[in-house]
């Protein structure tokens, strides 16, 4: 993208965000943001402070996404620079709960959580569904049911819109519990500022006495900061003693983080949920109803074709689906598979080609389910071989980038014998937690 481009579309971004967010908002964090400077494929901001770089990224990270260039990790191409202090503008901004001062602590209103991850926003898919009810089991009875409640998997898949949801939830229906919503940065900020003003002693009383309910989001960022560990660990425990409801976010299982050895056993001394990436009908289901929610409709088998290309996650279709509807309205143009190569052509491209072959499934299910490859590719129809067949094509349909003709070809059935299939084991999923792990130990020898 050339650096004129890039300017143009800064503008259109913040044109974008003007119809989105209040003008007091816009007057808050975007009017104060300068851009510095523009390069080919990169853009130099700067920003009052650390809070308006992070506003924007966990707020517009999509949106900007959609707008300016992109890395190859999928990551908005934006270096920030912080505005020398006498240059500092100085923009009435509220700030998170846990990044102001005093007068906010323990005011229900304050709590920063972004108003569309809601349960009711969240789509359902064989992926995320366990994730989704235990939240909802957590929200609906907060420090009775699982304790803590540990979220991991991969980036952009719905960990903080599910955190926030239990926020919400809490909010709204628990009016006299004390909730804190912080990320992991948030607190280390916190306990930063509380050392620095050697106030230390508050931060830590109000945490173990004065919360009920403690969502934490990307505790990951704990990692390799040994004395913000011990504190956090403090706390927690303490929080937990009392009957505190605690819900922790994270990248990775508890046993996978560089944390002490008794605080990954306290993570683990509840409950721990995966979440996955959705398969290809739930893609679908996010990208219109995205699309849906900004006022535009996605012909269904453009749809599709969009959710093919773009697997990796939820965050990809939200910039795809801003993307498209950004050029759609501008273009006065219709959604059609054209428009979609002319937009999403670059994101598309950032999709590296899918590796895994049914060959390479039917052989790590044969392994998982103790059956021999021979009879998965056969027609013998007692129950021993018939799930994992299944299981297979189910995997197939969602890893394997072929039409379902090609599919049924690899299996020697009908198309329609696989969307059965597919069908069969979402069904089987949702209730059955046993194939829900066989089917995880087949995903990570796939990986591995
Ligand atoms: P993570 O915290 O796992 O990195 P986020 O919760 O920030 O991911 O999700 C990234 C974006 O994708 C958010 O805008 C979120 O609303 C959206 N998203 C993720 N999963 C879903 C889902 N199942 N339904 C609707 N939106 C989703
Ligand atoms: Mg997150």
């Amino acid at each position: 993208m050339l650096a004129c481009e890039t300017q143009d579309a800064w503008t259109q971004f913040l044109e974008y965000v003007k119809t989105k967010c209040s003008m007091t908002a816009f007057g808050n964090w975007f009017s104060p943001i300068k851009v510095v400077e523009l390069k080919d494929g990169e853009i130099v901001l700067e920003v009052p402070n650390v809070f308006v770089q992070e506003y924007l990224l966990s707020n517009y990270k999509s949106e900007l996404c959609a707008f300016l260039p992109v890395q190859a990790n999928g990551e908005p191409a934006i270096r920030f620079v912080i505005a020398a202090p006498q240059q500092r503008a100085t923009p009435a901004i509220k700030m998170n709960p846990v990044e102001s001062s005093e007068d906010h602590r323990g005011n229900r209103q304050e709590i920063h959580l972004n108003p569309q991850y809601r349960f009711e926003n969240f789509i359902e898919g064989p992926s995320n569904q366990f994730a989704k009810s235990v939240a909802m089991g957590v929200a609906s009875r907060p420090g009775k049911t699982y304790n803590p409640l540990f979220i991991h998997g991969g980036v952009g898949l719905g960990k903080t819109h599910l955190l926030h949801s239990i926020g919400h939830y809490c909010l709204d229906h628990h009016k006299k519990l004390r909730i804190q919503y912080t990320t992991t940065e948030a607190f280390i900020n916190e306990l930063v500022g509380h050392l620095r003003e050697k106030s230390i002693k508050e931060m830590k009383t109000r945490y173990r006495n004065e919360i009920d309910i403690l969502l934490v989001d990307d505790i990951q960022f704990l990692q390799d900061r040994p004395n913000f560990q011990e504190e956090f660990a403090c706390m927690f425990e303490a929080l937990s003693l009392r009957g505190g409801q605690v819900v922790i976010t994270s990248d990775k299982p508890p046993s996978h983080l560089k944390l002490s050895e008794r605080t990954i056993g306290k993570m683990e001394g509840g409950l721990v949920v995966h979440m996955g990436v959705p398969d290809l009908e739930t893609r679908v289901a996010i990208l219109q109803y995205k699309a849906e929610q900004r006022g535009f409709d996605i012909p269904h088998k453009v749809a599709f074709y969009i959710a093919e290309h773009i697997h990796h996650n939820v965050r990809q279709l939200e910039g795809a689906v801003n993307r498209l509807c950004a050029h759609s309205k501008l273009l006065g143009l219709q959604i059609t598979e054209e428009l979609v190569n002319k937009t999403l052509r670059e994101m598309f491209q950032l999709i590296p080609c899918e590796k895994v072959t049914v060959e390479q499934i039917l052989k790590s299910v044969a392994a998982v389910f103790q059956v021999r490859v021979s009879d998965l590719k056969g027609s013998m129809r007692n129950k021993e071989i018939a799930l994992p067949r299944q299981v297979a094509m189910y995997l197939a349909k969602e890893m394997v980038n072929e039409s379902l003709s090609m599919l049924g070809v690899s299996f020697c059935k009908t198309h329609s014998t696989i969307l059965h299939a597919c069908k069969n084991i979402e069904e089987k999923m949702s209730a059955d937690e046993d194939l829900r792990r066989q089917m995880a130990s087949v995903r990570r020898n796939l990986a591995g």
